[in-house]
């Protein structure tokens, strides 16, 4: 099954992704990859 995730706003303005056909919230998360090479060691 395929969403149809369309743009829709919360009461507060905040801007989100909802599917037209269960209405269901996409979950964050978009960002497809790896997760290495992102400030490794930190230091202030
Ligand atoms: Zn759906």
């Amino acid at each position: 099954m395929h969403h149809h995730w369309e743009a829709a706003r919360t009461p507060d303005g905040a801007r989100y992704e909802r599917c037209a056909r269960c209405l269901k919230e996409r979950p964050d998360g978009l960002s497809a990859g790896t997760k290495a090479g992102m400030g490794i060691g930190g230091g202030g």
